[in-house]
């Protein structure tokens, strides 16, 4: 291959909101892409001070009394478990308001900072960094956390900023990223599959209530671009996700579906290609797509 074309090293950023979010959302294709010897780092915005304990096993006072401080614990095990760097951009949690009328966010919290100085550690990072690809979630947050809905307009504004020589010029050497991925692993057609399959298999599935409550207007599936293979590497995104022992329940339903019938059934992790400036065919199954093939794609290999 073309050494001018080929980058010498491939990078892949992916921005997320708390720890834990890195090994629920795109953890096994960060994995496989580790295995095959991708730089990936994952960038935290927030400490997750605001979190709760969602493991009843963890639930007990010495556990709420050092919370922020175990989650670090747990989000450094979870980076050596995916084999990935991580680094934190700094903001405070703003949590999940609750209530009718929803009480106001608290100051001073992610949120609430304006999108152009709340991106500014993101710019640095990426200009730093220098990732062809970068991961994030959709206008929606995925789900509607004030937090991910932060993390995304950040990571869209540092996306189009960290390339702009005239933007943040304090913040190191303009780059720019060129792929823009949302995650998009967390749809109807998905759920449902994995549902039947343990029907079928004469399982109890956690997702009756689930699915009878979803809104097929509200599915995103169509919006799907990108499906990357990772079935080999689900049982490291689960070590992983277990690693934040506070935020998830080892008896769960995040683990009651076999590990063979999800490799079976829906062994991608999925996403959107919302911003490219590289020629590539969609759907892929590849998030380097037209960055680490340029030179067979001159040549017409597809
Ligand atoms: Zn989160």
């Amino acid at each position: 291959m073309d050494p001018v074309t080929q980058p010498d090293q491939l990078r892949l950023l992916a921005v997320h909101a708390h720890p834990d979010d890195e090994s629920s959302k795109g953890a096994a294709t960060m994995a496989k892409y580790v295995h095959e010897g991708v730089d990936v780092l994952v960038a935290t915005c927030t400490g997750g001070e605001r979190g709760s304990v969602l493991n009843p096993a963890m639930d007990r006072p010495e556990v709420w009394e050092r919370l922020p401080q175990i989650r670090s614990e747990e989000m450094a095990a979870a980076r050596e478990i995916l084999g990935v760097g991580q680094e934190w951009l700094g903001f405070v949690d703003s949590g999940l308001p609750e209530g009718d009328p929803l009480p106001p966010l608290p100051e001073g919290c992610f949120a609430l900072v304006p999108t152009e100085e709340a991106a500014a550690p993101l710019v640095a990072l990426i200009r730093r960094f220098r990732p062809q690809v970068m991961t994030t979630y959709d206008e929606r947050g995925g789900y509607p956390h004030p937090d991910h809905i932060k993390t995304h307009e950040i990571s869209v504004h540092a996306f189009e900023a960290a390339g702009d020589p005239d933007a943040y010029p304090e913040l190191g050497e303009p780059w720019q990223v060129s792929k823009l991925y949302y995650n998009m692993s967390f749809t109807l057609p998905r759920t449902k599959a994995i549902h039947e399959a343990m029907l079928a298999g004469g399982l109890e599935s956690p997702y009756t209530e689930m699915l009878e409550k979803w809104d097929p207007a509200k599915d995103i599936s169509h919006r799907v671009t990108t499906r990357v293979p990772c079935g080999e590497w689900f049982g490291i995104r689960d070590r992983a996700l277990i690693a934040h022992a506070t935020q998830i329940d080892p008896t769960g339903r995040w683990f009651s579906t076999p590990m063979d019938m999800q490799q079976r059934v829906w062994p991608t992790e999925d996403f959107e290609l919302a911003r490219s400036l590289v020629d590539s065919t969609t759907p892929e199954d590849d998030l380097f797509a037209g960055i680490r093939s340029r030179a067979d794609e001159e040549v017409g290999v597809r």
